[in-house]
């Protein structure tokens, strides 16, 4: 995905969920205050966690473009191989848990130089 893809798939999911919330309105004309915030809490929080996915996804992508390609084990120089993606859990602040995935080299001579660094 780039920036661009990112944008466009954006654009649809917050399309859907205004005229989603939209129809919730007509459908539930006589919810309190308190509902119709939990309504919208809800449906923006899901909005939120993949914004947040997406953009951190992206950068990962981008660091690995800029920093990992060509990427040289720092023991023995043999240029580092793609290891496929490594997940990692975390928390949003909304106490959500998600899975974000990170890119993972390690150099195919001796095992060392595993990127990313740290
Ligand atoms: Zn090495």
């Amino acid at each position: 995905m780039n920036g661009e893809e990112m944008r466009t798939k954006w654009n649809r999911l917050s399309a859907e969920i205004l005229s989603g919330m939209a129809e919730w309105q007509a459908q539930h004309p006589k919810a309190t205050f308190r509902e119709i915030e939990a309504e919208v809490d809800k449906r923006l929080s899901e909005l939120r966690v993949k914004m947040l996915l997406d953009v951190a996804m992206l950068s990962e992508e981008e660091r690995w473009q800029a920093e990992g390609e060509g990427a040289v084990c720092p023991s023995c120089g043999t240029k580092l191989e793609k290891k496929g993606k490594k997940k990692r859990k975390l928390q949003t602040r909304g106490g959500q848990e998600v899975e974000l995935q990170r890119e993972y080299a390690v150099c195919p001579e001796c095992g060392q130089g595993i990127f990313p660094p740290g």
